[in-house]
């Protein structure tokens, strides 16, 4: 995808539970609420972002499996949502079974790159929800985006999981992507109160310096209420911690691409 007026930016972490879906969701609700063009491409077979954003299972006739397939391009499987200005391409269930349909396929990591190359230069950005594995899927998006955002737990251990995905993403620009670039690192769950947060972020940031986003997102109930409700965090609460950490972290997205600092 070469298009540069559209940004494609992939939320991985082969860590399960970190807050991917959740950004994805929040980040790209706040764009969108800017005045972006945004679409999220949800490539996770448990379909949480689609879920979240007002799409049940019953109303994905044609879902990212499709694309990946090469049965349907981007703008038949493309949904509005109950946000203006974000779209969405919704997961199914079956996106698991693709690892073993496309094994003998030789452009099988490139399926999503194609659809995007094909039909994204529409979006300013495009965000894809990947599942928390380094499968087919975690390579159609590594190999589709300009950048990556990793999203990381502070929790003990966040930074060991990084380095596997540190060596993915080497292995993709060698071999399918040379251009890839780190997005940034987003630390989520933030607790103030607890010292082993403190400890982890300090870590994160002494480690990989300013590729981690000044903005953190707390934890905070209102994030883990909004799904439930079918709607974002900035709908659901507006002026809740969370919805006001995601509305930050846009503003330093778009600040931080439009410097080139990353
Ligand atoms: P998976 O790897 O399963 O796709 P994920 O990395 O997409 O998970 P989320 O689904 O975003 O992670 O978050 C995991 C759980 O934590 C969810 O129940 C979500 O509502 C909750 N959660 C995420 N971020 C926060 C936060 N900042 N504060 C409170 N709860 C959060
Ligand atoms: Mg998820």
């Amino acid at each position: 995808m070469s298009e540069q007026s559209c940004r494609i930016i992939a939320l991985a972490n082969q860590k399960g539970g970190v807050g991917k879906t959740t950004t994805a969701i929040n980040l790209g609700t706040a764009l969108a609420a800017i005045g972006q063009r945004v679409l999220l491409i949800d490539l996770d077979p448990q379909g949480n972002a689609s879920t979240g954003l007002g799409i049940p299972s019953t109303q994905r006739e044609l879902s990212t499996f499709d694309l990946i397939a090469g049965e349907a391009d981007l703008s038949a499987c493309v949904q509005d949502t109950i946000v203006p200005g974000l779209a969405i391409a919704p997961a199914s269930g079956d996106l698991s079974s693709l690892d073993t349909e496309l094994v003998d396929e030789a452009d099988r990591f490139r399926r999503l790159d194609s659809a995007l190359f094909a039909g994204g230069s529409i979006y300013d950005v495009v965000l894809i929800d990947c599942p928390p594995a380094l499968n087919i899927l975690t390579l159609n998006a590594l190999t589709a985006a300009h950048s990556v955002l990793v999203p990381l737990q502070c929790e003990f251990f966040a930074l060991e999981g990084l380095t596997q995905l540190m060596s993915t993403i080497k292995e993709v620009k060698a071999a399918l992507n040379n251009t890839l670039a780190i997005q940034g690192i987003v630390l989520t769950m933030y607790d103030r109160r607890n010292n082993l947060c403190h400890q982890v972020a300090a870590d994160a940031r002494q480690t990989l310096g300013s590729q981690v986003f000044e903005t953190v997102i707390p934890r905070n109930v209102r994030l883990s209420e909004a799904p439930s409700h079918a709607m974002p965090a900035l709908l659901y609460d507006e002026t809740s911690a969370g919805s006001l950490a995601y509305q930050r972290l846009a503003a330093e997205l778009l600040h931080r691409m439009r410097d080139g600092s990353s």
